[in-house]
């Protein structure tokens, strides 16, 4: 192994571990909860040696360098969009992306719908909300998502697997476990709620948690969480 796949190696390994320590403190199993590798500030060197240590499930914010990498790695890694989607990009990455995470608008969930439609299938989504209500943030706020709801559950080609949402960038950990936890509460309102067609809704995926609160997050019910800078810590000042 070169350096820097040794020092990927030690990284993944520790997140892990501390992926695994958080389910253990707040009684839940190993298994519920997903890694998805951040690779959007990565070299491409950088994402195949995760590939290689068996990390399958990676995370891109731009769309374009996601339908990039697609193309170029091997095709068993499943792709998530975790950045804003315009609705002229949704043709783009669709075909290549197992979960949209930041779902943020009426317009662009109906675009979604359409074009998955027209691929014949479904497009797997999560509602991005802005809990926080921080004005330079995407997505839905808490009483938008409420409005929205009935319309979102009747658009045909979509599968709304859950919510996703960012804590305030801070270093207080409280804030990041109110904002982890009224995602989790609004994901059980939206879950119970009545909607045209059916009662209920399934609601599994919660996507919440980064690598500065992502332990905060699996206690508060995190079932995925993006986790980008703690997996390529001391690698910044190499050369590519
Ligand atoms: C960059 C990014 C992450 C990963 O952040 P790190 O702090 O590098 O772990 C997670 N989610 C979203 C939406 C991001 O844009």
């Amino acid at each position: 192994m070169t350096a820097m796949q040794d020092t990927i190696a030690a990284n993944l390994a520790a997140v892990r571990q501390q992926m695994n320590q958080a389910c253990q403190r707040s009684g839940r199993s190993d298994d519920e909860v997903a890694l998805v590798a951040v690779t959007k500030y990565a070299q491409p060197e950088w994402v195949r040696a995760l590939i290689s240590l068996g990390q399958t499930r990676l995370g891109e914010s731009r769309p374009q360098q996601l339908a990039q990498r697609a193309n170029e790695m091997p095709d068993n890694i499943e792709w998530h969009l975790i950045g804003h989607l315009q609705r002229n990009k949704v043709d783009l990455v669709l075909p290549v992306t197992q979960l949209i995470h930041s779902a943020d608008s009426l317009r662009l969930l109906r675009r979604i719908s359409q074009t998955a439609g027209r691929l014949e299938r479904r497009a797997s989504v999560l509602l991005e909300v802005n809990v926080s209500g921080e004005e330079s943030k995407d997505g839905f706020t808490l009483d938008a998502v409420r409005a929205a709801w009935p319309e979102i559950t009747r658009l045909e080609h979509l599968e709304i697997q859950g919510l996703m949402t960012m804590a305030p960038r801070s270093d207080a950990v409280d804030q990041s476990r109110a904002v982890f936890r009224q995602l989790r509460e609004l994901r059980d309102e939206l879950a119970a709620s009545e909607s045209p067609n059916r009662t209920g809704h399934p609601l599994p995926e919660l996507s919440m948690g980064m690598s500065g609160d992502f332990e905060v997050a699996i206690e508060e019910g995190a079932t995925i969480v993006r986790v980008g800078s703690s997996l390529f810590a001391g690698l910044s000042l190499e050369t590519p």
